[in-house]
């Protein structure tokens, strides 16, 4: 062994490869070990705006000033006492540029929790900074589940929706679109009710990428609560395309995580049960991942054959339980990530193409391709707008660089008419985003409405809303 490989911290080493397949699908440091926000007490405080940076630590920034308002009152007053350019944020979670800016930066971390909500009608309204793992628990102690959930619950609210976070499931939408109604506040201080009243505003705002002003409260529309049973099975990339071919419009969520260079495939499901629980609390396997992922780093050749080895290590499971515990997964091991959307019909064909790519190049990646499906909706720059989608993700270690393998598959799931994922790396255009959304000028003209000026945009979000077509 050379100096630079690292020792396997666990011997249940059963574990190894499992743990890569669940990385992508719930992980999240605790925001101690990952620090990505400054607290709301250290600028209480009045001490120095500290950095901000996000998950991954891909992006950074020293703004000149961060805010946490307890309500509207205290919002108003930090928006009109300024004339600085604002972002918002929430988890930190987003991979691209979305976040960074160097004037105000404003969490509502402190406008969280369950304001009120309809048994009746399976509607629930939540102050816009509650983490998603909160408000999927308070919605179920209240006879609610979310209608489905993306794969770490470590969101707030309002960054899950502004970049039309999605889970999986063929008939399942993204949490934009189960947006029903919301309340954000513009750059002058005006409160905005927006919901079904002004369905073309409601559109555009449930998936804002941050730009339209602050979002206050949030409704959603869930369903009765439910539990769910997770099955795992692992199979050859071919014999797992069959069968999530086969069987995806069975299973109400299904997903596959795919390892190109040991040709083998996790694929899971998640179906309705009234089974007794099992398996609530997934095992920690954060150790034995950041072991492999840093022997793939530092040797290179022995990729394949930890990818190979994942019919060893990972075993057929199932497990079950109430939908706020089902969906997510705590995790440390950090990655960067770009995701593209294509047509949900021609997802297998794409995946294919991008498994050959990878396997004919010489890009070192350990991390698994994940490959989800959800439902088409109307919020006008999701990925899923107006039509139903498959997603396929590419992760890369954090201390790796991500390029090579985002370059290598980012011109093709470009010319397969793929949607980047707002929160996920991505080089889309101007030029790009006016061809995939028909209605992207109309988002630019409401944009300028609501904000005309363009105090809610920072770097990336100019570029893209205003650069040469
Ligand atoms: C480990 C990991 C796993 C992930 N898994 C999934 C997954 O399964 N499915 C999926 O779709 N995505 C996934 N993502 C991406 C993530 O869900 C999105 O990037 C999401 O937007 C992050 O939410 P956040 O609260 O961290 O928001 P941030 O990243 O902090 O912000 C996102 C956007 O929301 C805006 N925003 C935040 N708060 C407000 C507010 N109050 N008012 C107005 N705008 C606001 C910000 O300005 C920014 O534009 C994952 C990310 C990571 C790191």
């Amino acid at each position: 062994m050379s100096p630079q490989t690292p020792k396997l911290p666990d011997p249940n080493r059963r574990l190894l490869l499992k743990a890569a397949s669940l990385a992508p699908l719930a992980t999240l440091a605790p925001l101690s070990a990952c620090s990505p926000i400054a607290t709301p007490q250290g600028d209480q405080a009045g001490t120095e705006a500290p950095q901000w940076h996000n998950w991954s630590g891909s992006q950074g920034i020293t703004p000149s000033k961060f805010g946490y308002p307890k309500n509207e009152t205290e919002l108003r007053e930090l928006l009109t006492s300024t004339d600085l350019p604002v972002r918002c944020f929430g988890g930190s979670h987003s991979f691209s540029p979305l976040v960074p800016n160097q004037g105000l930066m404003i969490s509502v971390e402190q406008m969280s929790g369950l304001i009120r909500h309809d048994a009746a009608l399976h509607t629930a309204t939540f102050g816009a900074g509650t983490r998603l793992s909160n408000a999927s628990r308070l919605a179920y102690e209240n006879g609610q589940s979310f209608i489905n959930q993306p794969d770490i619950d470590t969101q707030s609210l309002a960054g899950a929706i502004s970049t039309a976070t999605h889970g999986t499931g063929e008939k399942l939408p993204s949490l934009s679109a189960c947006t029903q109604a919301l309340r954000l506040m513009t750059p002058d201080g005006t409160a905005h009710v927006i919901d079904e009243s002004n369905p073309d505003l409601l559109n555009a705002a449930r998936t804002s990428l941050g730009s339209f002003g602050v979002i206050t409260e949030i409704t959603f529309q869930n369903a009765a609560a439910y539990r769910l049973e997770e099955t795992t099975r692992v199979r050859d990339i071919r014999e797992a395309m069959d069968i999530v071919e086969r069987e995806r419009h069975q299973h109400r969520s299904i997903e596959m995580f795919v390892f190109p260079f040991g040709n083998r495939a996790i694929i899971k499901t998640l179906d309705f049960t009234d089974k007794p629980d099992l398996k609530l609390i997934p095992e920690d396997d954060n150790a034995t991942l950041e072991w492999a992922s840093k022997l793939s780093m530092n040797h290179a050749w022995l990729t394949s054959t930890i990818q190979r080895a994942l019919g060893f290590f990972v075993t057929e499971d199932v497990r079950r339980g109430p939908s706020s515990q089902l969906f997510a997964t705590p995790r440390t091991v950090r990655f960067n990530e770009m995701e593209y959307t294509v047509p949900a019909e021609n997802g297998l064909a794409v995946l294919e193409e991008a498994v050959t790519m990878l396997k004919k190049s010489d890009v070192n990646v350990f991390f698994p391709i994940e490959y989800r499906y959800t439902a088409a909706e109307e919020s006008w720059l999701s990925p899923f707008y107006r039509r139903a989608g498959a997603s396929l993700s590419f992760h890369q270690y954090y201390e790796q660089d991500y390029r090579p393998v985002f370059d290598l598959v980012e011109p093709m799931l470009k010319a397969r008419n793929g949607r980047p994922h707002w929160g996920k790396l991505n080089n889309f255009t101007t030029a790009d985003a006016r061809r995939a959304y028909e209605r992207f000028d109309d988002f630019i003209a409401l944009q300028k409405q609501l904000d005309p000026q363009g105090r809610m945009l920072n770097d990336y979000m100019k570029k893209l809303l205003g650069g040469a077509s």
